[in-house]
């Protein structure tokens, strides 16, 4: 490195403070401070370390036993409003100063007393994964503006690629915008699919998504910026495993073709965001074949799998479940495996949506779409000409097949880090952690007569579940109130009553004695088209143990106890 150094006299500050004289030239030099240099400084590596240093100081300052930075504040928005950009520069150490204040009232994601959804704390390596890019700023437009970083990408897709089953050598796919983005991806391609050329002329007939009741509202989403219109979004009926019922499915399938009518899209949720749902994809593709066969049809609807949370079960594929080296808990061990029963058909999807910054603890954003045949990707490029995937002579031009056209290295370079840093080994011993102790949570809500877990047959790190008041038989009660419609006040009376206990729960956990819960509106709709509140525990931290279980027990115990005396 040092016997690389260009002169010092071409180092850029010596060199502009000796000709400093107009004013500009001042406020540039100091400017100049606020840049990393771009030729070896240990001087100026210093400065910037150590202004990270205290950053991180400072943050750490707003660290308690509880889990979030600092108080719980109120969020405003009138001073952010009135907000105006100064005149004068400020210096750097008090624009971060400032910026570390953003953070008061935040959740820690990776306390083991945050319980409150899909989002992880990130890894050290995928953290120095996203800021590597921050500060060279690769450009996964093409291979000539990001260099190896662009290997990087292609490297985090073939180890995707292959831990879900696709065969890594006729696979490809792209990091982009989140969950959403990978779903855009799909119908994209498969827009293209069941309408040829649409990309040239545009859509002039109807075409459908077909996902559950139960998919993300991603999928209205995309229906939405595509064109297609959110009404032609099919929301197929799901079983009260949250799994879509594959009757209902092939009816509504027929309908949708007898009526002239094309597939843009077949979306199979595995993994549900509030209750770890997982669609019996090959239950979804088996029916979908033999529909083409039968009506003859002359292209093959994309089926695509929301597997942005469930992905990282792919672990388990190929895991020896009678042996279990790891030593898992028998229950624990039952649950890996029932998801693994449905993970584990992934392959056969078309293509496959990623969030590693949900069950691979990156940063945000890194998402990836991962096509089984990367033949697939040139269906959405602008160029017909152009072919997407040719490493081999060096030319890699994602930029023409993107939506985006500046991608950033942050959601590769953080995926790879930790594909790396967990190994199939470390990321199973992880997910089964994370649901063992969720099992164990439900182990004891099961053993209670107050509460009833609600999605007791999806197997994840996510629990919901409801509170009732005393002398409500909670054998019956759930079951009875979600059909019955002369139930619909007790119903609703109870969907009050958990949301109290919610907040009394929420109370205790921002005082540190209890542990961050949410809240879901709207777990399932009753019968009688009522919405089911729950509430829910989602486990992401490494950290957790069975004493913030029983936290959470003991802190809906208090809760009951407040609201009796209270009636
Ligand atoms: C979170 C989620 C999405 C959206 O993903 P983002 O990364 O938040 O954009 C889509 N589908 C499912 C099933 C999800 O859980």
């Amino acid at each position: 490195m040092n016997t690389n150094h260009p002169p010092s006299d071409v180092r850029i500050p010596s060199s502009l403070e000796s000709h400093m004289q107009r004013p500009y030239e001042r406020v540039v030099t100091e400017l100049a401070a606020a840049f990393p240099r771009p030729v070896s400084d240990r001087m100026h590596d210093a400065y910037f370390v150590f202004s990270f240093l205290r950053t991180l100081d400072q943050v750490d300052e707003l660290k308690s036993a509880r889990p979030l930075l600092g108080e719980p504040v109120d969020v405003e928005y009138g001073p952010a409003q009135s907000s105006r950009v100064e005149d004068e520069p400020q210096a750097p150490e008090d624009v971060t100063r400032q910026l570390v204040d953003y953070l008061r009232g935040m959740f820690i994601l990776g306390h083991p007393q945050t319980q409150i959804n899909v989002g992880p704390s990130p890894t050290i390596p995928s953290i120095i994964g996203g800021l590597l890019p921050s500060i060279y700023n690769p450009n996964l437009v093409s291979d000539e503006s990001s260099r190896r970083v662009a290997t990087a990408e292609v490297e985090a897709v073939s180890m995707t690629a292959d831990l879900l089953g696709y065969d890594a050598e006729k696979a490809g796919g792209v990091f982009t915008f989140g969950g959403t983005g990978t779903l855009l991806y799909a119908a994209k391609i498969g827009l293209e699919k069941a309408f040829p050329g649409t990309r040239k002329k545009g859509i002039s007939t109807p075409g459908v998504i077909v996902c559950s009741d139960q998919a993300h509202y991603a999928c209205l989403t995309i229906a939405n910026w595509l064109g297609l219109g959110e009404e032609n979004v099919i929301r197929v009926a799901t079983s009260e495993d949250n799994e879509i019922k594959l009757d209902k499915f092939e009816a509504r399938l027929r309908e949708v073709i007898e009526s002239g009518r094309r597939i843009a899209c077949l979306i199979a949720t595995t993994g549900t965001t509030d209750a770890f749902g997982l669609d019996d994809l090959e239950g979804m593709c088996r029916i979908r074949d033999r529909l083409v066969d039968e009506y003859a049809m002359d292209y093959r609807p994309h089926l695509h799998a929301d597997a942005v949370i469930g992905w990282a079960w792919s672990v388990f594929r190929d895991y020896d479940f009678d042996q279990n080296p790891p030593g898992f808990r028998h229950r624990t061990v039952r649950a890996l495996a029932g998801t693994n029963r449905r993970i584990r058909h992934l392959p056969l999807a078309d293509s496959t949506g990623i969030d590693f910054h949900k069950t691979g603890f990156t940063p945000y954003v890194s998402s990836a779409v991962v096509v089984k045949d990367r033949k697939d990707l040139g269906l959405i490029a602008r160029d017909e000409e152009s072919m997407p995937y040719l490493f081999q002579s060096g030319h890699y031009h994602p930029g023409k097949f993107t939506l985006e056209t500046t991608r950033s290295g942050k959601g590769p370079m953080a995926a790879l880090a930790n594909l790396r840093l967990f190994g199939k080994k470390g990321l199973r011993c992880l997910l089964g952690h994370l649901v063992s102790m969720a099992e164990e949570l439900r182990e004891h809500l099961e053993g209670q007569a107050a509460t009833t877990v609600l999605n007791g047959r999806n197997f994840g790190p996510v629990t919901l579940f409801r509170v009732y008041p005393d002398g409500i038989d909670t054998f019956t009660m759930p079951e009875a109130e979600r059909r019955d419609a002369n139930l619909r006040d007790q119903l609703r009376n109870h969907n009050e009553y958990n949301r109290r206990i919610f907040d009394l729960v929420q109370q205790d956990a921002l005082k540190g004695e209890g542990v961050l819960l949410s809240l879901t509106d709207c777990f399932r709709m009753t019968d009688y088209g009522e919405p089911v509140v729950a509430l829910k525990s989602y486990i992401m931290s490494p950290s957790s143990r069975e004493e913030h279980t029983d936290a959470v027990l003991q802190s809906l115990r208090k809760a009951r106890r407040i609201i009796d005396r209270e009636s």
